[in-house]
């Protein structure tokens, strides 16, 4: 029993991340990342995966998918 309790606090940080990624087409943050010489750039919405040149890019290619999304019902 106790390793059922112990299993579950491990797995506490993969189940954000599903949360987060299955919130269900709401665009409640975005993630730019480096990746090699690239910045991967993704939604929570999880319509939205791109890679940009740039951080500032990517910063601006989020803002136009968050305000796009937005404006539509
Ligand atoms: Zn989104």
């Amino acid at each position: 029993m106790g390793d059922d309790h112990e299993s579950a606090l491990a797995e506490k940080p993969l189940e954000f991340l599903t949360s987060v990624a299955n919130s269900g087409g709401s665009c409640d943050g975005q993630a730019i990342v480096p990746d090699g010489d690239r910045y991967r750039c993704w939604c929570s919405c999880g319509e939205w995966n791109i890679e940009a040149p740039t951080q500032a890019e990517g910063l601006r290619l989020a803002r136009l998918h968050t305000s796009s999304a937005g404006a539509r019902p």
